[in-house]
Formats: C-alpha cells, sequence, structure tokens
C-alpha cells in the first residue's frame, strides 16, 4: 500500500491544529487569518475559543505585553496561541509613546488627536533628532516550555505635519523619506514593509521550519 504522507510530513498543521489569536479585534483576526492561511491552523478569535479574562497589559515592551496576552490565553485553553502588540517609538521622547500609543492622548480620544500630540511634543525639534519606528512584537506560545518571540520594524522619521490620507493611527505623521510617509503609501506597499509584515516574516520562517 502505497505511503500516505502524514500531515507533519506535507508541511501541513497536524488535524487542522486550533490557534487562537490573542485578541478580539475583527482587523486583526482577519489580518493573522490571512497570513496563518498556508499553515493549515483553524484561526479563531479569543472569544470564540471561550475566554473572556481581563488581561492587564501592565508590560513595558512590547515584547512583555505580547508575552502577558500569550500566556495567559494559553494558561486557560492550552491552546496553541499567538499574541501581539504594536505602537511607535520616538527617539527624542525616550520612546515614547511606546505601549502608551493606543492611548497617548487619553481614553477616547481620536487618532488625529493622538498625532497632534506627538506633534506638538515635537514642535520646532531638528530633523536630526526625529527619528522614529514602528514596532511589532508577537509571541507565539504553541506548548508548555515550546514559545517563541519576534519583533518586527520599520524606520523613519516625525514629519512636522500629518501627510496622506491612507493607514490608521500615526501613519500620517511617519515618515518614510522626505516624500512619503506611511499614509501617503498605499494599502500593499505598506503591507509589505511594515513593522507587522516585517514580524510575520520571522513568524512565517519559524512555522515553515517547525511543520516542514
Ligand atoms: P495594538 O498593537 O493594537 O495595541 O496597537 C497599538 C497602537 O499603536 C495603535 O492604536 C496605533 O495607535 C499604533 N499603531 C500600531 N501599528 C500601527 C501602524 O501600522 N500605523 C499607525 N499606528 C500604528
Amino acid at each position: 500500500m502505497e505511503h500516505q504522507r502524514s500531515s507533519e510530513e506535507q508541511g501541513t498543521v497536524p488535524e487542522r491544529k486550533r490557534l487562537i489569536i490573542a485578541s478580539n479585534n475583527a482587523g486583526k483576526i482577519r489580518e493573522f487569518k490571512e497570513f496563518l492561511s498556508p499553515f493549515g491552523f483553524e484561526v479563531v478569535s479569543m472569544r470564540d475559543a471561550g475566554f473572556d479574562g481581563d488581561i492587564v497589559e501592565d508590560g513595558d515592551t512590547f515584547e512583555e505585553n505580547a508575552h502577558i496576552k500569550a500566556r495567559a490565553v494559553w494558561e486557560a485553553t492550552k491552546t496553541p496561541t499567538i499574541a501581539d502588540d504594536s505602537g511607535l517609538e520616538i527617539d527624542f521622547l525616550d520612546g515614547a509613546p511606546g505601549v502608551y500609543s493606543a492611548r497617548y492622548a487619553g481614553e477616547g480620544a481620536s487618532d488625529r488627536e493622538r498625532c497632534q500630540k506627538v506633534l506638538d511634543e515635537m514642535h520646532g525639534v531638528a530633523r536630526e533628532l526625529r527619528d522614529a519606528r514602528f514596532v511589532c512584537s508577537i509571541y507565539f506560545i504553541y506548548a508548555e516550555d515550546d514559545e517563541y518571540s519576534v519583533r518586527g520594524e520599520v524606520g523613519g522619521y516625525i514629519g512636522e505635519k500629518p501627510k496622506g490620507k491612507n493607514g490608521f493611527g500615526y501613519d500620517p505623521i511617519f515618515m518614510l523619506n522626505d516624500d512619503e510617509s506611511m499614509a501617503t503609501i498605499g494599502e500593499e506597499e505598506k503591507n509589505k514593509i511594515s513593522h507587522r509584515a516585517n514580524a510575520f516574516g520571522q513568524l512565517s520562517k519559524i512555522l515553515e521550519e517547525k511543520f516542514s
């Protein structure tokens, strides 16, 4: 009888293993689903996995916050889990807004207000001191003592005023060069160069090695 290739030999996940994304953000789940589709996981949100606990993200770094989220969901479900945390770091502001990126201008503030707060804080600062980066940390727990942390970055600098209408968050004030901001390039281009794309790329390598 012909040898049946196991799913692991075929480079896919055994028996469509469940994988939880430690988030309930529909956009994020969609993005992860798309990214993970070649690997054959059944990707679910933490709510769909039955997790409804509160997670306090009180880490000092993106890595710590991603780890805290992945660990909380893993402990409750013992199911492979991926969590991410991302944001903007500005050298002149000693790394702020950093892990506070989402709430930098207070809870309930808009993207425009957050951008304006940064522009105000950077007002009059010389170009050489405006360097910044977007960071995305992803933490993956596959099993107890089988866990991975990756960090993707994209470098740029803070512009003097918003530019461009694409993207979200701090994209309009994040200059890639003298002409383009992260909000003037299209989504397709952003998805090739972004901190998230970079972190996904690193995670892909880990998953490919693990399942091939
Ligand atoms: P979180 O990783 O979903 O917690 O996102 C943190 C915050 O970082 C977001 O609310 C945005 O303000 C900012 N951020 C993360 N990624 C991006 C990006 O690609 N462009 C602009 N802002 C971002």
